[in-house]
């Protein structure tokens, strides 16, 4: 059943009963309190009767000799009858003379009785009261009665007044029944698009009524929130799909052409077998980074967190990345001693990202500087480069997957558009925050913010003062040669 039908049930049904239930207290509360105060009246005309008129006549009978006022009655609606022992008329009201029927015939019994008669079509209540002498022998009997006349008129206006506001009730019910299905309506249009969209499968489409100020504005808003990120995860997992395909198969085809080259020829060509090796490095490093991010997508990779020695870290990158043969200058400004709480290899992954493109993208000629500063409890890392910069409009994507300015040349420099992703992943889980700031022509600086890690009991030992940059390995460091160019594959895949 609807919401709408069972709202309209319910509805229905309380009203049902409360009506039922104010309508009998409407109907019976004057009605008792009416029949009472008749009663009332009955029965002090019969008790004056009783006290100051009856006599017991010679044969043991009742007498009661009626004062005119009584015989006459004031009230025309208002009678009276004197019944002796056996049942006889003795005395009537002036009301009564010809009428020669017991008001009550049914209640001479030995108790005071109340009861509605109808006399004629028309309904008196009659009080009967026995009378008895001293020694307690009921001698007759005295009824008295009033007309209800004007109690039926009361009954029956009533009555009616119920049965008008029953169908005044009932037509307001189905005025709140076309109400309803209104008030509905926006939601089944709102339902009508979501289907329409799932059908059409797409997410582009937008539900109505979002503009509205009301719960059902809230619901559209919320469900049109939930579409917008529907569609941007699809089509960036559309996006992410067609990137990975597109880089695997451009080393693939590179593998097998060189293949077929040698087959053809019979000969084992040194030259093909230098690239198909360096596409299979390619690949095994582009996989490599896939993996980490979809297993740091799914939680499924454990950071460590102990302290680290962040100067050290970034010494021993310095170091490795010196060794290579490069055409440009390396230079580390000023390194202060900072330690955090983290994962040593990761950390080291994300200055080996950000160091491997700086040299990437900077010509022959060009510099790359290397710095780490203490900011009241913040370390900052920063990698710049005085290389091709970055144009405003891809600054803010860079740190997408896959994303990459010149897609020709971050190729064939061995780039597969991850290193970024991956650097900001491993910032994010450290707590912290990378920013980039690049001009176009003059050079790019990364700058990594990472909280400080305080060891207990080691207060006061860092000043903020740069330390003197002496670059030695210290006990305990591995050493990681990077044969000929940075391979962040083999960096990532270390330790795992
Ligand atoms: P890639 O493997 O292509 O280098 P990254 O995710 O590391 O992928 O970088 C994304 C893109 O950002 C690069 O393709 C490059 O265009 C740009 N980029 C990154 N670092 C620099 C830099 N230091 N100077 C200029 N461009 C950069």
């Amino acid at each position: 059943m609807s919401i709408q039908n069972r709202l309209l049930l319910v509805y229905a049904l309380i009203f049902c009963v409360v009506y039922f239930l104010s309508s009998l207290v409407v109907y019976t509360l004057p009605r008792d309190q009416i029949l009472a105060q008749i009663d009332a009246d009955l029965y002090s005309l019969a008790a004056e009767l009783v006290s100051s008129s009856t006599q017991v006549g010679v044969d043991g009978d009742i007498l009661v000799p009626l004062s005119e006022e009584l015989a006459t009655l004031e009230t025309a609606s208002t009678f009276l009858n004197i019944i002796n022992r056996r049942g006889e008329i003795v005395a009537r009201s002036k009301n009564l003379v010809g009428y020669d029927k017991l008001l009550d015939p049914e209640s001479l019994g030995t108790a005071e009785v109340y009861r509605v008669v109808t006399h004629d079509n028309t309904q008196v209540r009659v009080l009967t009261v026995p009378v008895s002498d001293d020694d307690g022998r009921i001698i007759g009997h005295i009824q008295v009665a009033r007309l209800l006349d004007n109690f039926e008129v009361f009954s029956r206006v009533l009555s009616r007044a119920l049965l008008i506001s029953m169908g005044a009730a009932f037509v307001s019910l189905i005025v709140l029944a076309a109400l309803t299905s209104t008030l509905f309506r926006p939601l089944e249009d709102i339902a009508t698009v979501a289907r329409q969209i799932t059908r059409a499968d797409d997410l582009s489409r937008r539900v109505p009524h979002s503009n509205r100020t009301d719960e059902i504005g809230d619901l559209a808003r919320a469900f049109n929130q939930t579409l917008e990120r529907l569609e941007r995860l699809f089509r960036s997992q559309q996006r992410f799909l067609a990137d990975v395909s597109h880089e695997l198969r451009t080393p693939l085809t590179s593998v097998r052409g060189n293949l077929d080259l040698m087959r053809r020829f019979g000969d084992y060509d040194e030259e093909s077998m230098v690239v198909i090796q360096d596409e299979m490095e390619r690949m095994s490093r582009l996989l490599g980074d896939l993996l980490l991010l979809a297993r740091a997508d799914t939680g499924g990779l454990p950071l460590r967190h102990e302290p680290v020695e962040l100067d050290n870290v970034l010494f021993e990158v310095y170091r490795q990345i010196s060794r290579i043969e490069k055409p440009v200058t390396m230079e580390l400004t000023a390194v202060d001693q900072v330690m955090i709480l983290g994962d040593e290899d990761r950390l080291k992954q994300l200055l080996l990202n950000l160091v491997d493109n700086a040299i990437k993208y900077t010509q022959p000629g060009g510099v790359v500087r290397l710095s780490l500063a203490k900011d009241t409890g913040w370390a900052q890392l920063v990698v710049s480069d005085t290389g091709i910069g970055i144009p405003a409009e891809d600054l803010p994507h860079i740190f997408e997957r896959f994303y990459r300015v010149d897609k020709a040349r971050s190729r064939a420099q061995g780039g597969s558009g991850l290193g970024l992703a991956i650097a900001k992943w491993v910032v994010q889980a450290h707590g912290g925050a990378i920013k980039v700031d690049s001009t176009v022509g003059e050079g790019t600086t990364f700058t990594v913010t990472l909280p400080i890690y305080q060891p207990p009991g080691r207060l006061g030992s860092t000043n903020g003062e740069a330390a003197e940059v002496e670059i030695k390995t210290r006990p305990g460091l591995r050493n990681r040669a990077l044969p000929g160019t940075l391979r962040r594959g083999q960096q990532v895949n270390e330790r795992e």
